[in-house]
């Protein structure tokens, strides 16, 4: 689902999104996830490349795509948001 919708956005020619933290801890229910909420609380307003995601640690994510993960993604619009 992901990789459809981010080959969608760069057809458009967006190439870069705000990582969006909901507010709602990541992974919460789950145990041993507090570090994936902390660090995604930490992500919210990091500029990442669509076509890569967002590092963290030591890989790259896209918001939603951990398990748990309530984040989502705002896409940048060149000329109008950056
Ligand atoms: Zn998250």
């Amino acid at each position: 689902m992901v990789k459809i919708d981010v080959n969608r956005q760069i057809d458009l020619g967006l190439t870069k999104a705000k990582w969006r933290y909901s507010g709602v801890p990541c992974g919460r229910n789950k145990p041993g996830t507090k570090r994936l909420a902390s660090s995604h609380l930490n992500a919210d307003g990091k500029v990442y490349d669509i076509r890569k995601g967002l590092k963290i640690g030591t890989r790259y994510v896209y918001p939603g795509e951990d398990e748990g993960c309530m984040c989502h993604s705002q896409v940048i619009i060149p000329g109008f948001d950056d």
